[in-house]
């Protein structure tokens, strides 16, 4: 299959391409360069357009002929999205528009679209299935759960297959380290932690050690990129026309801040000095994963997700690419 990756040259969508390259597809990468990289497009061509250029995407389309579409083409941090909510709507629902306006024009009629647990909001209760309301708490988990709808609406209307793969913590990197976490600004909880293990940054905050959970700190359901780059190749095999499905990509086994802060110490053999601040607001203080669907429907298993293995590929990738990550960040 030829399959347009939108956002392919990022973190995520690097590693599907991987993926893809591996069981014998074709990725095409289309992608601004804002925050994905030419580097991580190592597995096909990359073509330089925005998400919300129709003429763009349909030149791109045109070319390359592709089978299906994979939309990593996203903005992706909370804080932001609630200081520009329209650069977010922009991106992540009308860039979702567009695309899909392309692939009508070019008759290509299934998509996979990178979704976010942050969809749910504040569960009531953990682990969290697919059926579990989607109340978001800020404009980025918003944005998603638009885009899912937009999407499953064109794909009723005009006979297309769409699946949203909701990924929960995405963490790790690439085993043969050829692809991994470079994100300006860092705010994700692994990779800081390891910044300050590679004498990058004095400390790490522990944004709220009074929740309610076993240790007082967060927890989370981390799942290593490769996993869910997986997810990605078999949910194009399952895509239907005329259907929408949501998947839950998680492992179903939480972790806390302070099992992270404590494995990390373990994996690095470096003191890694953790600072207990105040809460963040918007935190939910568990989000797991049921994802029974993804294995029953897409055959889907994460087989690299222990936490000890996704925190040792971080950290192989940071050693590998210190170079790049910008000191005290
Ligand atoms: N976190 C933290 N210190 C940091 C960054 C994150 O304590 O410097 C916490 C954050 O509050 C959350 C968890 O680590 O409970 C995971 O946060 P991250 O930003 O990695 O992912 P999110 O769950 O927000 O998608």
């Amino acid at each position: 299959m030829r399959v347009l990756v939108t956002g392919g040259a990022g973190y995520i969508g690097s590693h599907t391409c991987k993926a893809l390259a591996e069981a014998g597809h074709t990725p095409i990468v289309y992608d601004n360069l804002r925050t994905g990289h030419a580097w991580a497009v190592k597995w096909g061509p990359l073509e330089h357009g925005d998400i919300n250029d129709l003429a763009g995407l349909s030149d791109t389309m045109r070319r390359h002929r592709p089978d299906a579409v994979i939309n990593f083409a996203a903005l992706a941090y909370v804080g932001e999205s609630v200081e520009r909510p329209d650069f977010y709507y922009r991106t992540n629902v009308s860039g979702m528009v567009t695309l899909l306006q392309a692939m009508r024009l070019h008759d290509v009629n299934a998509i996979v679209l990178s979704s976010s647990c942050a969809t749910y909001g504040v569960p009531a209760r953990v682990p969290i299935g697919e059926d579990t309301p989607q109340n978001p708490i800020n404009p980025y988990g918003r944005s998603k759960r638009m885009a899912e709808e937009v999407m499953r609406d064109v794909c009723a209307a005009y006979g297309l297959g769409g699946i949203a793969l909701r990924y929960f913590n995405a963490a790790g990197a690439d085993h043969d380290g050829e692809l991994g976490e470079e994100h300006a600004p860092e705010t994700h909880l692994i990779p800081l932690v390891l910044q300050v293990a590679a004498g990058l940054r004095d400390h790490v905050s522990i944004f709220g050690t009074d929740y309610d959970t076993p240790d007082g700190t967060c927890i989370r359901d981390y799942v290593h990129v490769t996993d869910l780059a997986s997810a990605h190749v078999a949910a194009l095999s399952t895509c239907q026309p005329g259907g929408f499905s949501a998947f839950n990509l998680g492992t179903g086994r939480g972790s806390s801040i302070a099992e992270v802060v404590a494995c990390a110490r373990a994996v690095t053999g470096k003191a890694i000095v953790a600072q207990e601040g105040p809460r963040r607001p918007g935190d939910p203080p568990a989000l797991v994963a049921d994802a029974a669907r993804a294995r029953e429907v897409l055959g889907w298993s994460p087989a690299h997700s222990d936490l000890e293995k996704v925190i040792a590929d971080a950290w192989a990738w940071m050693t590998i690419h210190r170079a790049r990550v910008p000191a005290g960040g």
